[in-house]
């Protein structure tokens, strides 16, 4: 009751004087008109909540609405009359110079061999360059900033002499119109606990809407679609709904992400949202880390997770409901789980599968509209491009958070590391900004800082990789730089190599990405390449996972869930079936499947392990060698994914000669990663000895970790731990027998040349062997950058690949 008196206070005072006040200030025509517009519109609107309110048919949703419509109306007021300060942050006219002009390079072409060109790049110091870019710039700062009467704009653009020309191409429709429509906590908030606050959030998701209909179909069907918009709600609210309905009485309710990042944070958030501890009710699993307990009843996890509790427990008896979410993103483990049609075993079992809207144009609800910016001529380099984009952007444009697109956890690294030396540069003359990374292996304290809200008057930019795309969505983001480009896994079936590539992304990619600027607000795009590549370089969609990736691991699983006529799996997509033969001729060398393709006994024990099928073979083959010890170690540190060791560019010496302390005799690389995790394990783990040896702490507590599980799953397949550290050959045969398809041979001009599939390749330059070039190497990894590279590399007898790969390989006579 007191609350609507409150409300009808308010709305009677919208004069009309305080609407003519408004028309009096105006720069800009068009936002001006905007804005009046909009202003009036709502004016009509809230009278008609008076004619509600008196006939008391006013609910609590339009209450709720109607508060913020008038919340609105003061920023928007407030707005106009700060006008001085808005016209110092309001955008230039830059766009507008560049008429047509469209640059036809094919700049994709271009920015990706310089990306690949990581020789120069390693070479150069940026940092050098940096410095005296500073000191020139703080010197020129201290003459120009002090004068006064001069257009914002004029002075940015000598601090940007290397601004990018952006050119403004379309408007992507949305259906609201400008202005940060976001309900805002309500008055009382203070009165309340946060938990209650979080409630009222949670209600306000646009979901919320459709809960009893939501639920109403669950019940009614077994298998049920859900469609919506990026960060409405999906991910975080349907299991919760679930729960309160009584589903997880029956069993869990599961709830998949295509990444590890997403997994911990959704569930973080989702035991916040219920007030439980993470672990407890809620609690997530991804490969090497189960949070989760008896108690959990809400699994976040990644769907690879839950392909692999298929093999435990294939009709998933303890699961009432599973949600496939963010199913658009075709991965490899949502097209098997699909293939597999769980369902028709399970009548009881619910499954949801959700998606978001991929049709950008007709974004339901909650979406304003984004300019679209393409640059007018191609970016040779993209990260650069990107942070330039990213300070012109904190300089010029009003405030609201900035989201970057990178492709991986190395390029958020440095791009972190050149935005604060920049910033640093700048100093007090600019707002803050703050910067904020998010990657799988950054502590969860810190992926938590994206969903902090920025404080009043600053700014913060995100750095994230496409994970940012649907997983993940993050207020607030007005403004999104978009280099165009991501990581992605490609498999050449013809020669069995797999590598990561950074690659020109889709256009439905492209318009998701775009997508995020709008989401509570009138937003901007920048993209970083051109129109014209654009509409020419850029595929219309993503290729699903499944069409270029090594399926071996996903036949092995397949095959010991008893599935053995792959050839006429219900695929969505079918694999190229060239893919197919080629990970079941790598199983059948591997000793995983005999000559009828059926699973043998050294096949049921690879698949018990969560790692690629040469990894677990190396695992199984080291019972024989008695060095089943050294070999998970070796195994874990493999499986960190960041990288062990750091070169502080103070103590670059320093660091690297740490490093070659463990390579002392050439042992090569995997040995050498054994001897890192050995001397810690000696230390008693010690911290201490990490930074003195210029080693990631936290890497080394991931492989401990990683490594713990694996001695689990060695008791499972019943392999006794032994130890044979004098004997580094049965190390190093062990290797061999699971990466045998790895090998490569030295040629005349000091390149390598692969055994089975001859192919030109090179020892990274980070091998302890690149200044030794054994004869014969056998590799962990390839990896595309200026070359392709061998990563992780170890020396070979040519002898053993006969005894241990006797499938496979055979003596010439
Ligand atoms: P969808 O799955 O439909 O994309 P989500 O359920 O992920 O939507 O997100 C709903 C809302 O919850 C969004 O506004 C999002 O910003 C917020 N949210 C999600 N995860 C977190 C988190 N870890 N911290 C704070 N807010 C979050
Ligand atoms: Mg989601």
């Amino acid at each position: 009751k007191k609350e609507q008196e409150e409300a009808l206070r308010r709305a009677n005072a919208l004069e009309e004087d305080d609407l003519n006040s408004l028309r009096k200030v105006s720069r800009q025509e068009y936002l001006r008109k905007r804005e009046q517009k909009k202003l009036e519109e709502l004016r009509d609107e809230i009278e008609d909540e008076q004619y509600l309110f008196a006939d008391e048919k006013l609910t609590e949703t339009e209450l709720r609405e109607f508060r913020y419509k008038k919340e609105l109306y003061d920023l928007v007021k407030k707005r106009t009359q700060d006008e001085d300060n808005v016209e110092e942050y309001r955008i230039p006219d830059a766009y507008d110079d560049q008429e047509g002009g469209v640059d036809q390079e094919k700049r994709f072409a271009v920015a990706v061999q310089r990306y690949k060109d990581l020789d120069s790049r390693e070479k150069m110091d940026p940092f050098a360059e940096q410095e005296a870019w500073e000191d020139h710039q703080i010197g020129k700062a201290r003459l120009k900033f002090g004068s006064k009467n001069k257009k914002a704009s004029d002075d940015y653009q000598f601090v940007f002499e290397d601004q990018i020309n952006f050119i403004k191409e379309s408007v992507m429709a949305g259906e609201n119109y400008e202005d940060d429509m976001h309900p805002k906590e309500a008055q009382d908030a203070a009165e309340k606990t946060a938990l209650e606050e979080l409630q009222e959030v949670r209600k306000s998701l646009p979901i919320y809407g459709y809960r009893e209909q939501l639920l109403q179909a669950v019940e009614e069907h077994q298998v049920l679609v859900i469609v919506g918009d990026t960060g409405s709600g999906k991910t975080t609210q349907i299991p919760q709904y679930l729960h309160e309905a009584g589903y997880t009485k029956r069993g869990k309710v599961g709830c998949t992400q295509p990444r590890r990042v997403a997994a911990m944070s959704v569930a973080a958030r989702v035991a916040q949202e219920m007030g439980v501890k993470l672990g407890h009710e809620v609690g997530y699993s991804i490969r090497f880390e189960d949070c989760t307990s008896d108690k959990t009843v809400l699994k976040y996890m990644t769907d690879g997770m839950l392909l692999r509790e298929l093999l435990g427990e294939p009709d998933l008896a303890s699961y009432s409901v599973v949600i496939v979410d963010e199913a658009h993103e075709r991965t490899l483990s949502t097209d098997i789980l699909f293939g597999l049609d769980i369902a028709r075993f399970r009548p009881d079992l619910k499954l949801l599968i959700s998606s978001a809207t991929m049709d950008a144009e007709n974004f339901p609800g909650r979406r304003y509209p984004v300019e679209i910016n393409f640059t007018s001529a191609p970016e040779a380099d993209y990260m650069d491009a990107a942070i330039v984009t990213v300070l012109t952007i904190h300089v010029r444009e009003p405030l609201g958070d900035i989201l970057v697109f990178l492709t991986g956890q190395e390029e958020i690294e440095t791009a972190e590391e050149i935005l604060k030396q920049r910033i640093r540069g700048l100093g007090t003359k600019i707002r803050e900004l703050i910067i904020c990374p998010i990657y799988a292996n950054l502590p969860s304290e810190l992926q938590a800082k994206i969903f902090e809200p920025t404080p009043e008057g600053a700014r913060k930019v995100v750095l994230a990789t496409n994970i940012a795309e649907t997983s993940l969505t993050i207020d607030g983001i007005k403004y999104v730089v978009d280099p165009g480009f991501s990581k992605m896994k490609s498999y050449n079936p013809r020669t069995g190599m797999e590598s990561l590539l950074i690659t020109p992304i889709s256009k439905a990619s492209a318009t998701q990405r775009a997508g995020r600027a709008g989401r509570t607000s009138a937003g901007k795009c920048y993209r970083l390449y051109t129109a014209f590549n654009y509409n020419n370089d850029l595929e219309e969609n993503t290729v699903p996972e499944v069409q270029r990736t090594n399926l071996a691991s996903v036949v092995l699983a397949l095959k010991s869930l008893g599935i053995h006529d792959l050839i006429n799996f219900d695929f969505m997509d079918p694999p190229p079936a060239e893919a197919l033969v080629k990970a079941l001729e790598l199983l059948f060398a591997l000793g995983a499947l005999n000559k009828l393709g059926e699973l043998t006994k050294a096949g049921r024990r690879m698949a018990e392990f969560p790692l690629d099928p040469m990894l677990s073979k190396m695992i199984v083959v080291s019972d024989k060698y008695k060095c089943s010890d050294e070999i998970i170690s070796i195994a874990a540190m493999l499986s960190v994914g960041g990288s062990i060791f750091y070169r502080p560019k103070d103590k670059q010496v320093h660091a690297d000669n740490a490093r070659m302390n463990f390579h002392t005799g050439n042992v090569g690389d995997h040995i050498a990663l054994l001897k890192v995790y050995s001397s810690w394990k000696e230390t008693n783990y010690s911290t201490q000895w990490c930074y003195e040896n210029y080693i990631q702490v936290r890497s080394m507590k991931r492989a401990r970790d990683i490594r713990d599980q694996l001695e689990g799953l060695l008791e499972r397949v019943e392999i006794e731990i032994s130890s044979n550290m004098n004997e580094l050959d049965s190390v190093r045969k062990s290797i061999v027998a699971g990466f045998f398809p790895h090998t490569a041979k030295l040629q005349k001009n000091g390149s390598y040349r692969t055994v089975k599939h001859p192919q030109t390749v090179h020892i990274h330059p980070n091998s302890g062997l690149s200044q030794v070039l054994p004869r014969w190497v056998v590799y962990h990894e390839l990896v595309l950058t200026s070359k392709e590279y061998m990563r992780q590399v170890t020396e070979l007898k040519p002898e053993w690949l006969i005894e241990l790969a006797p499938h496979y390989y055979q003596r010439k006579d």
